[in-house]
């Protein structure tokens, strides 16, 4: 497994024999079994597999967000290397971002609600950083996780606007037994508030459980899912939605799909969650 940092260093790497497939897995460290997933599934479409740890500064609207976000290059690197990667790219912040950095890749309607209205400013941080990544390391096949439901729609919206010549891969969240979705910002709750974050996947399954009853109501989807949110007392709503899978839109009145999300500050935490109801998620990776 090569480890390396600067741009130089990736094309020289990944053009060793340009007849080779890649597969790109973007990740900002701080590695578990979820990215693992993705990791796993690279290795199985492709001839070689790259991986980028960076975590992205432009795309935190919150200093201590960014600051608090967990680091550990050399144990990622471990699990990476056990998973047959073939080529690490953990560049320095000034090999994305070099000085005089002025271009930056926005996608629009699709970033504005959800996570984009909470977070400002972070998809044209994701969108900048991914489009870079896609220049650099050139794959043909680049896999991301269903755990960011918006993050896969604005990546698949870029794919297609600005001609990416590759395919966008989407993996099903992988969860603790428990049901609380893996997350690298896990590792930042206390036992108490690791306890309180399956409210959010409580949340899901009872509206998805509705859902199975027959209930196609957005709002009173939405309207069951705040109610067990707001009966966890270290749990603090940001959104809960019930949007339609493609556009993102919110849904009222009665409907036949649906995305069933949230994010939810725990303590200090910030989790999201998510679930698609009416649609299989197959159809979405379509
Ligand atoms: P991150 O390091 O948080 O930027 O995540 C890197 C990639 O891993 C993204 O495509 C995420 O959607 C994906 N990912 C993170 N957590 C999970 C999970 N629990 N299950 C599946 N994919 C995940």
């Amino acid at each position: 497994m090569q480890v390396v940092k600067t741009v130089e260093e990736v094309r020289a790497a990944r053009w060793t024999d340009p007849y080779l497939t890649w597969g790109l897995v973007p990740t900002m460290g701080t590695l578990h079994e979820g990215h693992l997933s993705l990791v796993r599934r690279a290795r199985a479409e492709n001839d070689r597999v790259a991986v980028s740890v960076f975590v992205n500064p432009i795309q935190f609207n919150r200093r201590e967000d960014l600051d608090a976000y967990p680091r550990q290059l050399d144990h990622d690197l471990g699990l990476l290397e056990a998973e047959g990667v073939d080529l690490v790219w953990a560049p320095d912040e000034d090999q994305m971002y070099p000085s005089g950095f002025q271009t930056y890749v926005s996608v629009e309607e699709i970033t504005q609600p959800l996570e984009g209205a909470s977070r400002p400013g972070h998809f044209r941080g994701v969108t900048t950083v991914v489009a870079k990544l896609f220049n650099v390391i050139e794959p043909k096949h680049a896999y991301f996780g269903q755990k960011d439901a918006q993050q896969v729609a604005v990546i698949k919206q870029m794919v297609r606007d600005l001609g990416f010549n590759l395919a966008v891969v989407v993996c099903p969240i992988v969860r603790e037994p428990d049901g609380l979705a893996l997350s690298s910002r896990n590792l930042l709750l206390s036992l108490d508030e690791r306890q309180a974050g399956l409210v959010l996947s409580r949340a899901l399954n009872a509206a998805r459980d509705e859902w199975m009853g027959g209930q196609r109501d957005a709002e009173h989807l939405r309207a069951t899912m705040r109610a067990i949110v707001e009966a966890e007392p270290l749990a603090r709503i940001d959104y809960i939605s019930a949007a339609d899978p493609i556009t993102l839109r919110e849904l009222e009145g009665s409907t036949d799909h649906a995305l069933l999300s949230m994010a939810v500050f725990v303590g200090s935490v910030r989790l999201i969650d998510n679930l698609i109801v009416g649609y299989g998620e197959a159809d979405l990776r379509a």
